[in-house]
């Protein structure tokens, strides 16, 4: 993969105040990438593709990840990202909403990243677990959302976004097939691994 071009789109993205992964989630998200090899990774939030390109570098010989934007503007950026890093052998864009083109998703995945709109994690969960292998991992970017999830503060603006990212967090500490670590980088980042 061309290094040099990811870099620059990188730097585009961060001018641009588009939300991409931080570099200290990219770095625990590298590791876990390292330890499952996957096969099949589907994102949810594709953005500029940053994230996607990233993790492409991970997958197993013949690897593939599907990723979901509904963002037009981003699609076209995005393909044009993957093309110039030299890796659109790996990624299929889905374009659409996620919430719409999950349900016709049939797949097996080994790792399953969702970073697109809070207020959904929960929906996102559920299809995350109909497509999921055992022993695979679920990670949800900006899970503690500006620390506002484990605080109790609930007055501001991003109720619904709050109430469900607590609900998402509920469900995967409180599922007995599920082990899940909360760690306080970028956004917040929750790791599930399925049993
Ligand atoms: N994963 C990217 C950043 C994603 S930012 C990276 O780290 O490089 C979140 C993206 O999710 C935005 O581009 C937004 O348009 C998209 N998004 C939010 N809700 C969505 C939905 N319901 N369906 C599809 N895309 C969605
Ligand atoms: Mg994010």
């Amino acid at each position: 993969m061309n290094k040099k071009e990811l870099e620059k789109i990188k730097q585009k993205a961060l001018e641009e105040h588009i939300p991409i992964i931080m570099d200290d989630t990219l770095e625990v998200v590298d590791k876990v990438l390292t330890e499952v090899k996957p096969k099949r990774i589907l994102e949810i939030g594709t953005a500029v593709g940053y994230s996607a390109i990233c993790f492409s570098e991970y997958l197993q010989e013949g690897g593939k990840i599907d990723t979901i934007e509904r963002e037009k503007d981003r699609i076209e950026e995005a393909k044009r990202n993957i093309e110039k890093v030299g890796v659109a052998d790996k990624i299929t864009i889905y374009e659409g909403d996620a919430v719409e083109i999950l349900p016709t998703l049939n797949n097996q995945y080994d790792v399953v990243f969702i970073d697109a709109a809070k207020g959904k994690y929960p929906f996102f969960l559920k299809e995350a677990l109909r497509m999921i292998n055992k022993n695979g991992m679920i990670l949800a970017d900006n899970i503690l959302y500006k620390g506002y999830v484990m605080s109790d503060y609930n007055k501001h603006k991003q109720r619904t976004a709050v109430r469900n990212l607590r609900e998402y967090v509920k469900e995967v500490t409180e599922n007995p097939n599920i082990e899940t670590e909360i760690l306080e980088v970028g956004d917040g980042l929750a790791i599930s691994k399925i049993l």
